[in-house]
């Protein structure tokens, strides 16, 4: 049986816990958190935690049900943390980690609140409750409700894509749609609450909701534990300790997450189980920034923003209230930021993290990458960090804005075709969708990987016939043999590098047309690029090619 208290952030009072009292007894803040007994569990929990099961009731001494109930469990937490190889190449920085949220029971990392939640008021014998929601908490809500018995009413805007609103009323719970802003949806759920005398759920100040939160924290550094090896203690001897990323990327409506991972490593600190706290990146959609806003006009308290402008409703929290001022204090003491970024640049995130790593995200998990990639160009981020994103859901309704024209090819088989030889009629058909021949293009660089990852964003783009050389000599060899519509060049090659690739087929009548469009991670000194001047068609530094520019010029190139 788990044992702990819950203290007032205002005046420090302890009281057991009942998820039905929301206020402190002695000073009436609704400010609150669970606080455990850290020094026995230090001494227990590591031995413990190699017999469990890797889910977030691996931590279960830290977390605020007393005996919990596996009856409601559906797996939640211990999601895979992925190591992506293809961004970090493409954005220069090796050691990005995606922390796989969408592996959760309902596709979100919402499933770590709602199975916390749930529990404890499973546990306190509640059985109906008041939700708010963005869409995903309401989801999980109603997934984890339905296991445990419980009536969920969702109140959601209106805003809320239909997909999402049929997923809440799938598993039974009551959709209340009002229109209107996400801040007003609150007030409206806490009178129907407050009338009814219903359990309300209270956002960031739900303290099962950031106990839930933590688990993130932990998991990761048990994650890079097992990936990277320990680390050593700064103190302590030479102790052996977990690993720990150097940032934390989250898009941030709310903030219970961040302010809940935060809390677990202050837990895990006081443990002796980790040094240092990552510098925490709070991402907010531009249309919607309130914390950016006010943080980077040195506010001590946010001024909301009264009419959000963004697509993507699951960010739309317009008052943060005092989550901001909690959660600036751990971004100040973390060396973190708060940044923002335009939906455009979160749909086109979602793109590229699909095409290079396989991973389909949902928009406001676009927003983090598209922080990532914004503060890696801004040098905030050096290359040699170890970074974790949180990619914390999954996509249903956003492909619409980042799928463009002709992202399908139709195969119809004509009905003779399909009754007298079905393999020709099939291969004719096949012939249809694409033309014989395709633009070539020739890539030339020294490193394998390099040039698997410029095919990669070449095919994902277009039909081309791609070869490679992996030397100037090859290169100049396999050019004259057969000219190509395209060169891609490297510069920084042993033995012939791409400058001298450049001398040689400028001199030849037959090469000198061919463009080329010459693609170095190197940093060009003024003579290097008056050398390529009138050479070369673009030049593109290797962290440009996330770019849709790159594409573009291909494509203008071989017309
Ligand atoms: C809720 C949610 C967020 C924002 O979370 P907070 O920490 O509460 O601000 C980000 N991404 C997704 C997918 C979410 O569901
Ligand atoms: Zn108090």
């Amino acid at each position: 049986m788990t044992s702990f208290a819950i203290k007032c952030l205002d005046c420090g009072h302890t009281t057991p816990y009942f998820p039905s009292s929301a206020n402190c007894p002695r000073c009436n803040s609704m400010w609150r958190q669970a606080v455990y007994d850290y020094d026995s569990i230090a001494e227990k929990l590591p031995a413990q935690l190699a017999k469990r099961p890797f889910d977030l009731w691996r931590y279960r001494e830290l977390l605020p049900v007393r005996n919990p109930n596996m009856s409601i469990s559906m797996g939640e937490g211990g999601t895979p943390l992925i190591r992506a190889i293809n961004l970090g190449m493409m954005l220069g920085c090796p050691n990005i980690y995606i922390k796989d949220e969408r592996q959760g029971p309902t596709n979100s990392f919402k499933d770590r609140q709602a199975a916390i939640t749930i529990a404890a008021l499973k546990e306190a014998g509640i059985t109906e409750l008041v939700a708010a929601s963005t869409g995903n908490v309401a989801i999980s809500y109603s997934a984890y409700a339905a296991r445990a018995g419980i009536k969920l009413w969702a109140f959601v805007t209106s805003l809320v894509p239909a997909v999402k609103m049929r997923e809440i009323a799938l598993y039974g719970s009551q959709v209340v749609k009002v229109t209107g802003s996400y801040d007003q949806v609150k007030k409206v759920a806490e009178e129907f609450a407050n009338q009814r005398n219903i359990y309300l759920d209270r956002g960031a100040r739900t303290i099962t909701s950031i106990e839930a939160m933590k688990t993130l924290a932990f998991e990761i550094c048990e994650q890079l534990t097992s990936i990277l090896g320990h680390k050593t203690s700064n103190g302590n001897g030479n102790k052996k300790i977990w690993n720990s990323p150097d940032w934390y990327i989250q898009a941030v409506s709310g903030g219970m997450g961040p302010l809940g991972f935060a809390k677990g490593f202050h837990e895990m600190k006081l443990m002796g189980l980790v040094n240092d706290m990552p510098a925490l990146a709070a991402i907010q959609a531009e249309g919607c920034a309130p914390m950016v806003e006010s943080w980077k006009k040195g506010l001590e308290t946010a001024i909301p923003v009264v009419s959000p402008r963004t697509h993507i409703e699951t960010l739309a929290t317009g008052d943060p209230g005092r989550t901001y001022a909690l959660l600036r204090h751990e971004i100040d003491e973390s060396n973190g930021v708060f940044e923002s970024v335009t939906d455009e640049e979160a749909f086109r995130a979602m793109h590229v993290i699909a095409k290079m790593e396989g991973i389909s995200i949902e928009s406001a998990a676009g927003v983090a990458f598209a922080g990532l990639f914004k503060l890696i160009r801004a040098g905030v981020i050096q290359p040699d960090d170890t970074i974790v994103v949180n990619c914390s859901g999954h996509t249903m309704p956003a492909e619409q804005f980042i799928l463009g024209d002709g992202w399908s090819s139709e195969v119809e088989l004509s009905e003779r075709a399909r009754e007298a030889t079905p393999q020709d009629g099939l291969l004719a058909a096949l012939n249809r969708i694409a033309p014989d021949r395709f633009p070539r293009i020739i890539i030339v660089d020294d490193s394998a990987e390099v040039r698997r990852l410029i095919r990669r964003i070449l095919q994902s783009q277009g039909n081309f016939e791609i070869s490679e050389a992996s030397n100037g000599l090859q290169a100049i060899e396999m050019i004259q043999k057969e000219p190509p519509d395209l060169i891609v060049l490297d510069l920084m090659m042993p033995e012939m590098d791409g400058f001298s690739v450049l001398d040689v087929l400028k001199n030849e009548p037959e090469t000198a047309q061919i463009p080329v469009i010459v693609a170095t991670a190197k940093e060009l000194t003024t003579d290097e690029k008056s050398r390529l001047h009138g050479q070369i068609q673009s030049l593109m530094q290797k962290g440009d090619f996330l770019n849709d520019e790159f594409l573009d010029e291909v494509r203008s190139l071989i017309r």
